[in-house]
């Protein structure tokens, strides 16, 4: 399996081989920067690829025998505008979600938080910043957002959270250090909405449908209009095709809360 500990082994031996190699006979300098090359694309697809496990293990889908069954989750929460709107709409079609919060977002939006909770969803955590640097924070930093986010959950709604949803997907070495040291499970997803990218919501909208599979883990966001618009659709046309939803912690059979 591809992991960081393999690639590093893998590329020491390599460069073992060109040093021992080039001492006998001249190896052109473009096979170690091929070799830099190779590396560096590896590490990309490792940071930026959740569902890799290059790091560390993450849940990011159903099991094999799932059958029809996907999770919704939504990030970067809470948002007085939008998450209300989307609980009303996921009540309206009886569906059970994930929230991964933010933070910092949860200071004035308490009683959100506790409606959230209140109507069944399950809340993890997303980091206390989302800052665009998280990731190049040292481990302690890292390590002490997860917790400040814990603290606030847990002293809104008495819940601690067992989740964490890195910001952006991403993670390394430090990243991976500072969740062994808070405990918590990493989740991934394996179907990226890019509900905040994408133009229009017909676009949208094909997309969720292209990517919908069994044991699907669908990335979505509550702070954008669009997610909002196309949700009743997706929701109706996934139901059409025998598909059911399940709240994240069901589908991977995990417990939400520590
Ligand atoms: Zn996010």
């Amino acid at each position: 399996m591809l992991t960081f500990r393999n690639t590093n082994l893998g590329v020491g031996l390599l460069l073992l081989a060109l040093l021992l190699w080039d001492g006998w006979h001249h190896v052109p300098w473009w096979f170690y920067a091929l070799l830099v090359f190779v590396y560096s694309l590896i590490m990309f697809y490792g940071v930026y690829f959740i569902q890799s496990g290059f790091f560390m293990k993450t849940l990011y889908e159903g099991p094999p025998d799932a059958g029809r069954v996907i999770a919704l989750t939504f990030d970067d929460g809470p948002s007085a505008e939008h998450t209300p709107r989307l609980l009303d709409l996921l009540k309206e079609h009886d569906l059970k979600a994930a929230f991964f919060c933010i933070g910092k977002n949860i200071a004035g939006n308490e009683t959100l938080l506790q409606r959230i909770v209140q109507e069944g969803h399950v809340v993890g955590n997303h980091s206390f910043t989302h800052d665009t640097w998280f990731d190049l924070f040292p481990v302690r930093r890292i390590a002490a957002e997860l917790r400040e986010t814990d603290r606030r959950i847990e002293s809104v709604t008495g819940k601690r959270p067992a989740l964490f949803r890195p910001p952006y997907g991403v993670i390394n070495p430090n990243v991976r250090d500072a969740v062994r040291q808070t405990g918590h499970r990493v989740i991934g997803w394996n179907v990226r909405s890019y509900d905040t990218m994408t133009g229009d919501n017909q676009k949208l909208m094909a997309r969720l449908l292209r990517l919908l599979k069994p044991g699907a883990v669908v990335l979505l966001h509550d702070h954008g209009k669009k997610t909002l618009d196309v949700l009743p659709g997706f929701i109706r046309a996934a139901r059409e095709r025998g598909y059911a939803f399940v709240r994240l912690d069901h589908l991977l059979n995990v417990e939400a809360y520590v």
